[in-house]
């Protein structure tokens, strides 16, 4: 099973520190475990200069989002073959906050999802449920809706090339996080969703835990039989932390 340890920059730094970032991750990309895929998704106006640094190390640079169409007018937004064309190999979708703000439904990031597998991108699809969904005890059926939705029309051999990163809402950027044993009864619960779509295949996709991850309790998610490494989101933005996120993912 792949590990994977993605970092999600959001709508944080300018040029200079953007550069910096990358240039310490890739000064330490060469003594990280082998086992374990780093992923870094900056803003978009950094991506070339991010894949270009990045060419010939084991870090693959990531969007934050795409368009589903290949190409048109649609003012402000961009094509997943304009992400491969220049070196960007996967593609973050469906997160929260895009759901949250800019009103992403489950047909419509499964559109994105399907278009970035047909463009050769990873699609690292987001999913999890709000705090009050959690409290009323739907956090299954919330979830379970996320997955079929979004992912319930691609064949066995589509789903095997996409990761699924579960983001309990109520733990993004709060600084709460999910026990250990709570991601797992959810990741667990994900992959059997995933069984239900896709048979045997599912046991091979990786599901990332995000939520308020950073070194001091990766190790205890990390280590739960379902979670196959994490997307990280303010603990992605030093070198350091990020740095050590892969390291605890490489021990799996
Ligand atoms: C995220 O937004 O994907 C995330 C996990 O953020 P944080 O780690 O800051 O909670």
């Amino acid at each position: 099973m792949r590990t994977i340890v993605a970092g999600n920059w959001k709508m944080h730094k300018d040029r200079t520190e953007a550069l910096d970032l990358v240039m310490a991750l890739v000064a330490e990309a060469e003594t990280l475990p082998a086992g374990v895929e780093m992923v870094i998704a900056p803003p978009y106006p950094f991506l070339a200069m991010a894949a270009e640094r990045v060419r010939g190390t084991r870090i693959t640079v990531a969007a934050q989002n795409c368009h589903e169409a290949k190409q048109g007018a649609y003012t402000g937004e961009v094509s997943v073959a304009m992400l491969g064309s220049i070196g960007v190999g996967a593609c973050i979708v469906g997160h929260s906050e895009r759901r949250q703000y800019f009103n992403e439904t489950d047909a419509a990031v499964g559109r994105k999802v399907k278009a970035l597998l047909e463009g050769g991108l990873m699609p690292i699809y987001c999913c999890g449920e709000l705090l009050e969904e959690r409290q009323g005890e739907q956090h299954f059926a919330v979830v379970e809706r996320q997955i079929t939705e979004a992912l319930g029309a691609l064949d066995a051999s589509a789903l095997a090339r996409v990761v699924v990163a579960y983001e309990p809402v109520w733990a993004i950027g709060t600084g709460l996080t999910a026990s250990p044993e709570q991601a797992q009864e959810m990741h667990a619960f994900i992959r059997k969703t995933l069984r239900g779509l896709a048979g045997d295949v599912a046991d091979a996709i990786p599901i990332l835990y995000g939520g308020s991850c950073k070194p001091d309790n990766a190790a205890g998610l990390f280590s739960q039989q379902d979670i196959n490494g994490g997307l990280i989101g303010g603990a992605a933005l030093e070198a350091a932390s990020f740095l050590e996120l892969v390291r605890i993912g490489g021990r799996k």
